[in-house]
């Protein structure tokens, strides 16, 4: 197969893993930073250049879309799929998952255990919303942080109410959650490929910090996750229309609850910690699923 993985550079991690697990395969790989993709999209014949070059007879693409070129990165993928190129990422799955208060909403209406959430756009109120949630301590989210960058735990009613107008103030769109405090500073990522969990691993903050992310400093270990928390990952990345995710699980008192779907999960954290190929696996599923005029990867279900 010939398989373009779109990606800002071929030193990522992950994109090195997926070039590398490709080429092993007998495929034919080439990288495509996607900032540097121009489109024609008004013939009949809708078309992608790159370097002066037509992007033409792919069979796959493999999204690895920054958070920071969301907008951009999507049109190239919706422009694959307007010229039947099979995408392992659905544009609309990528843009649903970006953001939060989306993909909260959509996993609610299935019926997805979910930290209490409250969204507000004016500050009037704000008193009525940290109570809405249950009151503090409680979590602010940016709507389209990652990283944890732009989550913050508010320890007090006071704290919580002048973060809140602050962000509002700057005009941000936030979230606020309650604080699953029970989860004690680790959550759990669990990798989806296909209809499967191939792998799961537990990540813990640093010292006095509660947020679990690799990039604040957090470690990651293997973990063995419960059949609760297997069913409620598939169904969450089911829901959000991707084949590839990352669900980001807390351990609360009231079960398995989701924080949030990745749509460009990276590799080099999970296969470090679990040893599993998951490059590898990434291609297998590829081989299996894509085909001509296969656009629309999974509908929301
Ligand atoms: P980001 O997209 O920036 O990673 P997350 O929503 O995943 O944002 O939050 C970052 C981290 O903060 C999580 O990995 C988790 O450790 C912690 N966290 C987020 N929400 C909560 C919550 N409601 N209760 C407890 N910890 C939380
Ligand atoms: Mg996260």
């Amino acid at each position: 197969m010939k398989i373009g993985i779109l990606s800002r550079s071929i030193r990522l991690f992950s994109t090195k893993a997926l070039k590398e697990a490709a080429v092993a395969r007998g495929h034919k790989v080439q990288v495509i930073d996607h900032l540097k993709c121009y489109m024609d999209i008004t013939s009949h014949k809708p078309a992608i250049y790159y370097k002066g070059e037509k992007l033409e007879d792919f069979d796959a693409v493999i999204p690895r879309i920054g958070a920071s070129t969301t907008f951009y990165g999507t049109a190239v993928v919706r422009q694959f799929e307007m010229m039947g190129v099979y995408s392992l990422a659905e544009s609309v799955a990528i843009t649903r998952s970006r953001d939060k208060l989306r993909s909260l909403q959509l996993l609610a209406r299935k019926g997805i255990g979910l930290p209490v959430t409250g969204f507000a756009h004016s500050t009037h109120y704000t008193d009525d919303l940290i109570k809405l949630v249950g009151g503090a301590p409680l979590i602010i989210k940016l709507l389209e942080g990652t990283q944890g960058i732009g989550v913050v735990l508010a320890e007090t009613q006071q704290a919580a109410s002048s973060v809140i107008e602050a962000f509002r103030g700057l005009n941000s769109n936030i979230l606020v959650q309650e604080y699953i405090k029970e989860a004690g500073g680790s959550d759990i990522r669990c990798f989806i490929i296909g209809d499967k969990v191939v792998a799961s691993m537990q990540r813990s903050g640093k010292k006095g910090e509660f947020r679990s992310n690799l990039h604040r400093g957090g470690h990651a270990s293997s973990v063995k996750i419960t059949p609760a928390e297997r069913t409620t990952a598939i169904n969450a990345a089911r829901i959000m229309g991707l084949n590839v995710a990352g669900v980001d699980l807390l351990r609360s008192n009231h079960g398995p609850v989701v924080m949030e779907v990745n749509s460009s999960p990276g590799l080099e954290g999970i296969t470090n910690a679990t040893n599993k190929d998951i490059a590898g696996k990434i291609i297998e599923f590829i081989e299996k699923n894509a085909a001509p005029g296969k656009t629309r990867t999974r509908g929301k279900g």
